[in-house]
């Protein structure tokens, strides 16, 4: 039993002295995860291939006061595993735990709309769009670098968990509500491999339980970023009207993009809340119910 006073939010969603690790963290929903762990205490590494971006985001988004910082660590291609490698070993230079890892690098794939009722200017249509290989660059970005980048920080997420308390160490797989709903939004491949980190995330969850690690899942449905509204400015943020959300060929009933502060509080939950494991938390304005899932 607790003392009231001790499940106030700013006790209950603490992570200070947390070393956390964000891909993708210099952009969208990375960037909005880095700064909700970093004004709650945590020292954030932020991550991603073009450097220049995540010191803008760090200098820009770092905590004026407080022992929270948000750093950045790389350059890293999380499609490679010697990348990938380099970077752990700059981590271990700086940190000898990680309590959160957080997969948000992501891409976004070949689109083409299947509306056609002529089977065969669907098929062409789709055909004639999309290539094998875009295919598998979006698997490799959204699917197997999260299953590398995972594996890669296992061990210095389990020195967090015997260090703090058993399932404290854990990730954060970036999925998308896309990977949900029967709806392609003209862009299968995307889907497809957003279902695909749905189950990694699942399988990640239950096969790495035993080394102490959690592993859930954040599954948004539209925010604003780099890959939804095609630019960020000078702060490394995005601007996405309620008109673009009404674009999106199905009802969103929120009726808006979802905001930092709502992406924030998804995050600090699975973050904090060891009882949860192997969970797909659904941040989508309401468009699940809406839309065949
Ligand atoms: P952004 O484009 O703003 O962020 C994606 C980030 O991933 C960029 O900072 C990019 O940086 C980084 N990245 C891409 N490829 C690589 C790579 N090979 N190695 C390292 N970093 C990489 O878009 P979002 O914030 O929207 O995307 C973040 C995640 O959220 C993605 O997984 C996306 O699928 C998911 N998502 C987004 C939704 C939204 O509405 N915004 C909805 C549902 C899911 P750099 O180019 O410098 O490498």
């Amino acid at each position: 039993m607790v003392e009231t006073q001790e499940l106030q939010a700013s006790r209950l969603f603490s992570v200070e002295g947390w070393a956390c690790l964000i891909t993708g963290g210099g952009s969208g929903i990375g960037l909005m995860c880095a700064q909700a762990l970093a004004a709650n205490g945590a020292r954030v590494y932020i991550t991603g291939r073009r450097f220049e971006v995540l010191e803008t985001a760090a200098k820009v988004h770092s905590p004026k006061s407080g022992p929270g910082k948000i750093t950045p660590l790389g350059p890293c291609d999380v499609t490679s595993k010697t990348s990938l490698m380099s970077l752990v070993t700059s981590l271990m230079s700086l940190e000898s735990r990680l309590d959160l890892l957080i997969c948000s690098a992501g891409i976004s794939g070949p689109k083409a709309q299947p509306s056609s009722p002529s089977a065969h200017s669907l098929s062409h249509s789709l055909w004639d769009a999309e290539a094998p290989s875009a295919w598998s660059s979006v698997f490799n970005t959204n699917v197997t670098a999260v299953y590398f980048t995972t594996l890669a920080f296992l061990p210095l997420l389990q020195t967090a968990s015997t260090q703090s308390g058993h399932m404290s160490g854990n990730v954060i797989v970036i999925s998308s509500m896309s990977g949900i709903i029967r709806h392609s939004q003209g862009h299968f491949s995307y889907n497809a491999a957003k279902g695909a980190a749905i189950h990694l995330a699942r399988m990640m969850s239950t096969e790495f339980q035993k080394t102490g690690v959690r592993v859930n899942s954040i599954a948004p449905g539209y925010f604003p970023s780099e890959m939804t509204t095609g630019e960020s400015d000078e702060r490394m943020k995005s601007e996405m009207s309620e008109e673009a959300v009404k674009g999106k060929g199905h009802p969103v009933p929120a009726g808006r993009a979802g905001s930092d502060e709502e992406m924030a509080m998804a995050c600090l939950f699975l973050a904090r809340n060891r009882y949860v494991n192997g969970e797909i938390v659904v941040v989508d304005g309401g468009v699940r119910g809406q839309v065949p899932a």
